[in-house]
């Protein structure tokens, strides 16, 4: 089996991270794709805007159509820090026999010399770099590219444009942005 791994804050999950996991499904023939929410990001230290639960809803919430994604909260119940090589060993040790491949945006091969263990990861899973509109990237020894289609949409832009009452048309699934509203997340409905 081959299983792949996208990690993320998802604070929110956008269409773009429901573009290039439906994208990475295909062009890699996955059989599975675990999305792993972070508990603590490495390098994000001012934190989540949303708690856990939220993000961990709003994963469930727009993936629910998707055949062969999988939520998976190991990096909530391990706490801490969320390093990337500890979510690798968990994984493995749960799918001993898979072949893994990471999934990564773009943005993210200019912090993997930060990266906790990040040789020792290379040898647990095949890294997969996913083309972001305006990160350039080339592949290397490191990393494999894989073009996906462009999504140009972060989470930060969503959080500034609903903190500001802008629209986020098209940026989220309906259904996201009714829980968000509903819930009166990232400074909506204050
Ligand atoms: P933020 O703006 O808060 O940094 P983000 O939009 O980059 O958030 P993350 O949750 O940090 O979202 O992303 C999870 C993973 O998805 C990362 O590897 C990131 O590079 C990748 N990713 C996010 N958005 C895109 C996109 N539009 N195209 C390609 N990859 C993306």
């Amino acid at each position: 089996m081959h299983t792949g791994v996208f990690g993320g804050s998802f604070d929110p999950v956008h269409v773009g991270h429901v573009g290039v996991a439906e994208a990475v499904l295909e062009k890699l023939s996955l059989d599975r794709l675990l999305v792993v929410p972070t508990a603590q990001h490495p390098f994000k230290s001012e934190g989540h805007s949303a708690s856990a639960g939220d993000r961990l809803a709003m994963l469930k919430i727009a993936f629910a159509d998707i055949d062969k994604i999988w939520i998976d909260g190991c990096e909530f119940e391990r706490g801490g820090v969320s390093y990337t090589v500890d979510t690798l060993r968990d994984i493995r040790s749960r799918f001993q026999e898979d072949k893994l491949s990471l999934i990564v945006g773009a943005d993210t091969v200019t912090s993997f010399n930060e990266w906790k263990d990040f040789k020792l990861l290379k040898e647990m899973a095949e890294v997969i770099v996913v083309t972001r509109p305006g990160e350039e990237v080339h592949g290397s020894e490191r990393f494999r590219v894989v073009e996906v289609p462009a999504f140009d949409v972060s989470a930060t832009e969503i959080r500034t444009r609903l903190e500001k009452g802008g629209s986020v048309e098209g940026l989220l699934a309906p259904e996201v942005q009714e829980f968000i509203l509903g819930r009166r997340l990232y400074g909506t409905g204050v």
